[in-house]
């Protein structure tokens, strides 16, 4: 009854990144990185089906170049029991992502794959979606509660108007919703721990995956600036205002 987590080093959630001048992309070099926040409510709610006994064995996996080892290393100490690195300095992106989480899925046989529901950085929300169809399993996406019983998983995701509760059977993939839970803070002793677990590395070669991108960023900009407001005095005012900017416009404003 293992459970594999993915977990993706990403530029840390309090920077701001800016826009490199010949718009190619990003400029991240030197930006602070850490665990995809959704990642860290993902490795909590693996750890807590553990420790209640409904799982074995907490695999937590990365994609990318090597320091992704020190993202892995928190996974382990917050409670995962081992690690997988499969490096490379190539962008990756989710398709990839999927191909190598399903090679790992048909290695290792989890009942359960948990991943955040979407990467800070590139804001997809695709690769959990993704490894359901490359593997023909359930999903069960932005899970604000998981219950486990047999060989099912009650998923609740909260969806516009309420919440909505969905049955799958397993092995299924969960993708983590901000409410889900909250993760714990790594301990400073299950830090040091942490250290002796075993953390394995591959390469997406070794795993027989293609990685190369399919799609091509062609420009990247800053969103426009936003112009800044007027203050108004009162609702006079501002229907006086709104005509003003409105006019010849052919647009009315009400009370006219
Ligand atoms: P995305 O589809 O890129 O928004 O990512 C959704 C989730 O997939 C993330 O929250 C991670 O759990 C997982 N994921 C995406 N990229 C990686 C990666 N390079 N390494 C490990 N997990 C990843």
């Amino acid at each position: 009854m293992k459970i594999i987590v993915a977990v993706k080093r990403v530029v840390d959630y309090n920077v701001k990144v800016h826009v490199k001048t010949d718009g190619s992309g990003v400029d991240i070099a030197n930006a602070k990185k850490s665990m995809n926040p959704f990642d860290e409510i993902a490795v909590e709610e693996a750890v807590r089906l553990k420790e209640s006994g409904l799982a074995s064995e907490v695999i937590a996996v990365s994609i990318g170049v090597a320091q992704c080892q020190d993202t892995l290393r928190t996974a382990l100490a917050m409670g995962a029991d081992r690690a997988i690195l499969v490096q490379t300095d190539a962008e990756v992106q989710p398709l990839a992502v999927a191909k190598l989480l399903k090679a790992l899925c048909e290695k290792e046989e989890p009942f359960i794959v948990l991943v955040g529901k979407q990467a800070i950085d590139d804001d997809s929300n695709q690769t959990g979606q993704m490894l359901a169809a490359l593997m023909n399993w359930p999903q069960a996406t932005f899970a604000s509660k998981v219950e486990i019983e047999d060989n099912t998983a009650r998923v609740s995701r909260e969806i516009d108007g309420g919440i909505e509760t969905v049955e799958i059977s397993l092995p299924a993939v969960i993708t983590a919703d901000l409410r889900l839970n909250q993760p714990r803070y790594a301990t400073l002793p299950n830090i040091m721990k942490a250290k002796k677990k075993p953390l394995e590395i591959v390469t997406p070669e070794s795993l027989g995956v293609d990685i190369s991108s399919r799609l091509k960023t062609l420009r990247v900009a800053e969103p426009p600036k936003r112009a800044t407001g007027v203050k108004v005095n009162d609702v006079a005012d501002l229907v006086a205002k709104l005509k003003e900017k409105l006019k010849g416009t052919g647009v009315m404003v009400w009370p006219v």
